[in-house]
């Protein structure tokens, strides 16, 4: 699959851009609240430096007890200490925290922007499910990057400086001591950390795989169902999370690894110094106050330590997100309207002609040769043929005749490689491609039915829709009659998928829902299962009536619509072979004449005699 070898990068050279890129990535989210993490992370860290002062007042506490004298202010300054170190690391956490939900949130949005207007090829490059996983729990990952992986390297670092000035200050000899055990356990460590990052891109990975399966399987529900495949697709799904588990647990490994490594050598050196300093302490080189708080110090090294041990787990997960995250940002988009009407105040290309404009549109296909990316046969050769305005014009052809693809490239799904699509005598590429989508009304073959109510169904295109127009377009599709008998009317719900509604039902709401937008040209590709003689009857004459006002082009698989087209184009491997009209073609076509004959769904007794 693609996904995995982009991410798993092509070599180290690959791998080192990828990860340059991830970097990239990550910082571009922080950088927006830079201030508020530096804020954040200052904060945090003079709330550590003051729990430091904690040993030092100790020590005078030692002294002043030993010494007969007042521990009074030792006491008042070691309240005071606290108190404060406690308010300024909750403020800075409160900083942290409000920007690493900032990041997660702009992130999210940075996704969804980009996949919602991705071009159409480019979406074959991951499964639904692995961009959903991408945009949910990927994200969230970035957070412990903005929050705290940052802030506790930085303020790990300082404090592990800090703890060890102070210490060298107390006695240089025992921070050589310190200093030892911890470069050994400091290899060790830095042996370890570099699984961290490929075992978190595994997870994620294995993550984005168990939602593309439930995507997947959600998808087609019934067929999964009725082909009794629950088993095999929770296989999947179970491989998956048992994959994601056996990383999930390496790392937890790893984790215990580092973090035992750690404090095993901080006790290590506790024991050192304890003996090095006590002999020290008994021939008088230091004395006992000072072996106390060198020794509280050595204690104090647990929490900068944890803190970057913690820091280069959360970085290697988020950059491990970040780059998945990348690689969705890599892909191609279309232009926003926003886009293209700055294109169009700079005079660069057509402008569309006139919104408001309602009339029926031209449609010219000329010499277009076509492939879908990737693949290697053309799937329309030389295709030419005209669409006047207004009136039927319907595509006829054997399944794979590329048929469904004349729509696709005209809706600018795809560009063709050769030739020119013209929509009113303008080639489609020079529209604004937002105007040319609004000029089109298109109604897929399984059209979409959303969950929800007829009403917000039909509304998705047009969220203002007065009822009167709505009432029009019912009419108009047949549906009144429908919605006369549904127990609320248009504000049925119509169940997941629209699954209340029947097949042709299904198809009238896309039509309806097409109409709505009032389109100049209609793109019906027709269903190809058969439908029952009121549903038939009833697109029947949406269709004639909608060509009274608009364009209509319809993939034509019933002898009842081609008879009422006003010409059909016979395709044939990629290939315009005739047009003309049904009687004209059963004549002249041997092919037309065939499928009239065997394919094309025979409707009614008096079609049927028309074919002879
Ligand atoms: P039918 O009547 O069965 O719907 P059609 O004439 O509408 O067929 P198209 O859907 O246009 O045919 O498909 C034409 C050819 O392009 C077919 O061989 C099909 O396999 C191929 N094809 C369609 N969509 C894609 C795609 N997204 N990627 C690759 N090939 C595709």
């Amino acid at each position: 699959m693609t996904t995995s070898k982009t991410a798993a990068g092509t070599g180290t050279e690959g791998g080192a851009v990828l990860k340059l890129s991830a970097w990239r990535e990550l910082l571009s989210y922080i950088r927006p609240y830079r201030g508020l993490v530096v804020a954040g992370g200052v904060l945090s860290t003079i709330g550590s430096l003051i729990g430091l002062v904690q040993p030092v007042v100790t020590k005078q506490l030692i002294d002043s007890l030993s010494d007969g004298r007042a521990v009074t202010g030792p006491i008042i300054l070691l309240t005071g200490a606290v108190l404060l170190g406690a308010l300024i690391t909750t403020v800075g956490s409160y900083l942290l925290g409000r920007s690493a939900e900032s990041v997660v949130r702009d992130s999210r949005r940075r996704l969804v922007s980009r996949i919602l207007w991705l071009r159409l090829p480019q979406t074959a490059k991951f499964a639904p499910g692995d961009l959903m996983s991408r945009v949910t729990a990927d994200t969230t990952l970035l957070r412990e990057v903005a929050s705290q992986a940052l802030v506790d390297s930085g303020r790990g670092l300082l404090m592990f400086i800090a703890i060890l000035t102070m210490m060298f200050l107390m006695d240089p000899v025992l921070v050589l001591v310190t200093l030892g055990v911890l470069v050994f356990a400091g290899i060790l460590i830095g042996l370890v950390v570099p699984f961290f990052s490929r075992y978190n891109e595994r997870v994620q990975k294995a993550v984005g795989e168990i939602s593309s399966t439930l995507e997947r399987s959600l998808g087609a529900f019934r067929m999964i169902k009725a082909a009794g495949l629950e088993p095999r697709e929770e296989a999947r799904a179970v491989d998956a999370t048992t994959t994601a588990w056996k990383y999930g647990v390496r790392l937890a490994w790893l984790h215990g690894l580092v973090g035992a490594c750690a404090t095993l050598a901080i006790h290590v050196s506790f024991l050192a110094v304890l003996g090095i300093g006590g002999a020290r302490v008994a021939t008088g080189e230091i004395e006992i106050g000072t072996l106390v708080a060198f020794l509280l110090y050595l204690f104090y090294l647990l929490e900068p330590v944890g803190s970057l041990l913690e820091a280069a787990s959360n970085l290697s997960a988020g950059l491990a997100s970040a780059r998945r995250i990348h690689e969705v940002q890599q892909l191609e988009v279309e232009p926003k309207p926003e886009a293209e009407l700055a294109r169009i105040a700079g005079g660069n290309g057509f402008a569309g002609g006139d919104p408001a404009d309602k009339t029926p549109a031209s449609v010219s296909f000329r010499e277009v040769a076509f492939r879908y990316p990737g693949t290697e046969p053309l799937v329309h050769h030389e295709v030419t043929f005209d669409v006047p305005a207004g009136g039927i014009t319907a595509l006829v052809g054997p399944s794979g005749a590329g048929k469904s693809t004349v729509f696709a490239l005209l809706e600018r799904f795809y560009e063709p490689d050769g030739g020119r699509i013209l929509l009113d005598g303008h080639d489609v590429r020079d529209w604004p491609l937002y105007l040319l989508r609004a000029s089109i009304g298109y109604v897929e073959q399984d059209a979409p039915v959303l969950a929800g109510t007829l009403r917000e169904n039909l509304l998705i295109g047009v969220p203002h829709a007065d009822e009167a127009d709505i009432e029009r377009v019912l009419r108009q599709t047949r549906l009144d009659s429908l919605v006369d008998k549904l127990p609320d009317g248009v504000d049925t719900a119509v169940g997941h998928r629209g699954n209340t509604l029947s097949g042709g039902e299904r198809q009238r709401v896309a039509v309806a829902r097409a109409l709505l937008r009032r389109p100049r040209l209609l793109l019906l590709d027709e269903v190809t299962s058969q439908l029952d003689a009121v549903n038939e009857l009833a697109l029947r004459e949406t269709v004639a009536e909608a060509a009274r006002e608009l364009t209509v082009v319809v993939v034509a698989h019933r002898l009842s619509t081609v008879v009422q087209a006003d010409r059909i184009v016979v395709l044939d491997a990629g290939k315009v072979r005739a047009v003309g009209t049904h009687h004209e073609l059963v004549k002249t076509d041997p092919l037309y004449n065939e499928l009239a004959t065997t394919q094309l769904l025979v409707s009614d007794d008096a079609e049927q005699t028309a074919v002879g």
